[in-house]
């Protein structure tokens, strides 16, 4: 109200009873754990009150913010006078379907995450700045009759214009930009295939037909492959029933054909004209897997990846929401794509730690989607070779029903593992005598070694010979990575980087000297031994440029003997159908990790790499080295599979009251002086000791690195055997945190089921 005039302001509403105000209650893009209320101008509020979902356009300090509407209020949290009003109304309808909405709140609820901040994060950037939800449809290549009527091998001298255009073949309604960039088909041959007027790029009338008229007949765009009995029983069971909540956990060993059952458990949902919903951990790491999606179906396909810009995001949330999409394919935030007629979630991979969120808003996207499918009341399918043990548990539980496929598909046969305990032993490179002639004999038939060391850069620790200094990074309590090209110091931890001393700071010796092997060293050392083979090195370090990994992996997929050695980024998603031999030359790592899921994490990639082994007719072998050869999780791993492994594993978390036998939420908080941090989780603790309720608080304690990028670290965990009075605990807990003085002397945050608890 613009009245200013006390007295004049109480005369006219005492003659005039004025409408009453309505009042909206909103959700800002703030960190503030706060809703905002703004009034509604009569001007605004003619064609109604918008309705939760709708954005609106809202003063803010100085600024304008794009706001979504919560609720209208019955009454202001402060006085009418007070209140701004909206100045804009930007939806005739919600941004999000009604299941969508509650996920939201759900999710922000569940995580403890300022919902302004939540939802903001949920929606993409254009949509958040107020752009308008519908427009004219993405234009699409197409091929042109004469595209149509060209030979499938009538570009053989142009293998990218070939590929575009087979591509545009099998979706005869056309592709947007974003999804062939997505595809890696370039602009410059599809503007080839348009100069030979082969394809053309045009705009497609809106207004699709729901249903089972969706999308194109056939769908299918290539024969499905005729499955095993036990894909068989999975598609089964799965398309049994496709209506409800059903949660499904398929657990299939490596090469086992579980895209294949992706592939047909999606087949029932399209030809009713419903969308699924497909989410993998790393895009570019799966490219094949993405491929091959499209190359089955003809509906629409888009892919949500970090490579596209702004325009394109938006074109893709949009063809999803508007149910143009049938498959949304998309990493951990795809999980909040709208769909106007969801059918079925995938989650691939639902083991990866890359679906939780690891700073902000700390969602697990596996997680999240499981909720998600139970409030759109449809099926979910979590797939891995690896389950994450909290996912075995739901099964053991009967709250997932597990699905199981242990045998290779297509005949291929799993490769054997043999530890090679190199206690006494020397050395060559890291590399025991057995294993080297291991692979030597491999390289000597034409075939590839695959050597995963987890371990970038050029060694850990840079030391003097003579005093025994160790470089150190001055803003962690870490050592920095020595790396060779260029020559630096990097820590891992913190991005700092700094040129390699010559002499020792301490002692003036000249003798410095790299100690343990990363993935630089380990190549520089096997080039030697293996003379004349190629060495193809994968990790962050040789894939920073962009299309160098397609490079690389173009080049390993040629065949012929040669030597991969990686990181991670090896045992995941990629099929190296040459390799026959994986070697692990520090086996041992993960097993004295401080985290409890050390062993999970150690258990689950050394499945996951040796299954990149022998993965065609041929069967591969796997050499772990170890120094501690009777390691129960060895014995029980190697001898008896994963499933037995994770049991095991599963009674030491309930022993102990682990998640999934126990529950737990992480505050962590950090500033430059370190009794700060302490103090104010200190606060935490005693309340939470008052409060009891069956929360027990483990802390405050110094992280585990305790000094990071400058900041002193401190962590405080909270645990309890039932879910449901942890939440009710941190419900009042965290925003009465958020009011205390301390909180705003440190950064601090709150992590509910923490993943990693560095
Ligand atoms: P996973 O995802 O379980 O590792 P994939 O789905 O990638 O396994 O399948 C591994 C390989 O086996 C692929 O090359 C795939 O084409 C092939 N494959 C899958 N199912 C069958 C089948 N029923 N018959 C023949 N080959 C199959
Ligand atoms: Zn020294
Ligand atoms: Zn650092």
């Amino acid at each position: 109200m613009p009245a200013r005039v006390p007295g004049l302001r109480k005369r006219v509403s005492a003659v005039v009873p004025s409408r009453r105000m309505t009042i909206l209650r909103l959700a800002l893009p703030s960190p503030l754990r706060q809703a905002f209320d703004y009034r509604l101008p009569a001007a605004l509020a003619a064609d109604g009150v918008p309705a939760a979902g709708v954005r609106v356009r809202v003063p803010f300090g100085r600024q304008q913010l794009v706001a979504l509407v919560l609720e209208e209020a019955a009454e202001p949290a402060v006085a009418e006078a007070k209140l701004r009003p909206v100045q804009a109304v930007l939806d005739d309808a919600p941004v999000l379907p009604p299941a969508l909405w509650r996920l939201a709140l759900w999710t922000a609820h569940y995580y403890q995450h300022p919902l302004g901040d939540a939802l903001s994060q949920m929606l993409p950037v254009l949509v958040r700045q107020g752009e308008p939800l519908r427009v004219e449809p993405a234009p699409v290549w197409r091929l042109t009759p004469r595209g149509l009527a060209l030979a499938d091998d009538g570009l053989q001298r142009a293998p990218r214009q070939q590929a575009a255009h087979a591509m545009l073949k099998a979706h005869p309604d056309g592709l947007a930009d974003a999804t062939l960039k997505g595809l890696g088909i370039g602009r410059e041959a599809l503007q080839a295939l348009a100069d030979k007027e082969l394809a053309g790029r045009v705009a497609v009338a809106a207004g699709r037909a729901a249903g089972a008229d969706a999308w194109p007949v056939p769908l299918l765009a290539e024969a499905a492959l005729a499955l095993n009995d036990e894909q068989q029983a999975a598609v089964a069971a799965v398309i049994g029933d496709l209506r409800g909540f059903h949660p499904w956990l398929l657990q299939g060993i490596t090469g086992s054909g579980k895209t294949e059952v992706y592939l047909q458990a999606m087949a029932p949902v399209l030809a009713e004209g419903r969308q699924v919903l497909v989410l993998v951990p790393e895009i570019g790491l799966t490219p094949q897997t993405v491929a091959r999606f499209q190359a089955r179906y003809r509906c629409p396909v888009v892919v949500l990846h970090s490579g596209l810009t702004d325009r394109e995001r938006l074109q893709a949330w949009r063809s999803a929401r508007e149910g143009e999409a049938g498959i949304v394919i998309g990493t951990r935030s795809a999980v909040f794509t709208p769909l106007a007629r969801p059918g079925l979630i995938i989650v691939d991979e639902e083991h990866d730690l890359s679906f939780k969120q690891q700073e902000g808003f700390r969602y697990h996207g596996r997680d999240v989607a499981v909720r998600r499918a139970q409030l759109e009341d449809i099926p979910v399918l979590l797939g891995s070779a690896t389950p994450a043990l909290e996912s075995l548990a739901n099964a053991a539980a009967g709250r997932y029903r597990l699905l199981t496929l242990a045998r290779r598909a297509g005949g291929a046969r799993s490769p054997g593992v043999r530890l090679i305990d190199v206690r006494g032993h020397r050395l060559v490179e890291g590399l025991a005598p057995a294993v080297h002639e291991a692979m030597k004999a491999t390289l000597a038939r034409g075939e590839q070694v695959l050597v995963f060391l987890n371990r970038r850069g050029y060694a850990p620790v840079l030391m003097c010979h003579d005093c025994g200094w160790q470089a150190g990074c001055q803003r962690c309590d870490a050592r920095p990575t020595l790396h060779r090209d260029p020559p630096r110091l990097h820590c891992h931890h913190c991005g700092s980087e700094q040129r390699p001393p010559r002499q020792c700071p301490d002692c003036g010796s000249t003798d410095l000297r790299p100690v343990g092997a990363g993935t630089e060293r380990l190549e520089d050392g096997l080039a030697p031994l293996f003379p004349g083979v190629a060495i193809h090195r994968v990790d962050r370090d040789s894939t920073r440029r962009k299309g160098s990994l397609q490079a690389m992996m173009a080049r390993i997929h040629e065949g012929g003997a040669a030597i991969l050695v990686g990181t991670q980024m090896l045992a995941k998603g990629h099929h190296f159908p040459a390799v026959t031999l994986v070697v692990i030359p520090d086996g041992d790592g993960g097993l004295f990790s401080a985290d409890f899921r050390g062993p999970e994490r150690l258990a689950q990639q050394l499945v996951q790499v040796s299954g990149r082994a022998g993965r065609a007719e041929r069967p591969g072998q796997v050499l772990l080295q170890t120094h501690q050869p009777e390691h129960p999780l060895f014995a029980v791993l190697l001898g008896q599979g994963y499933s037995a492994c994770a049991r095991m594993l599963l009674e030491e978390r309930a022993l102990l009251g682990l998640p999934p036998s126990g529950h737990l939420a992480l505050l962590r908080a950090e500033a430059t002086r370190a009794e700060l941090p302490l103090a104010f989780l200190q606060q935490a603790a005693m309340t939470v000791l008052q409060q009891g309720g069956g929360v027990q608080a483990w802390g405050p304690v110094p992280a585990p690195m305790a000094r990071k990028a400058g900041m002193h670290r401190v962590h405080l965990l909270l645990k309890c055997d039932d879910r449901r009075r942890l939440h009710a605990l941190l419900a009042t807990l965290v925003p009465w945190l958020d009011t205390l003085p301390a909180a705003r002397q440190v950064r601090w945050s709150v992590d509910v089921d923490p993943q990693e608890l560095g």
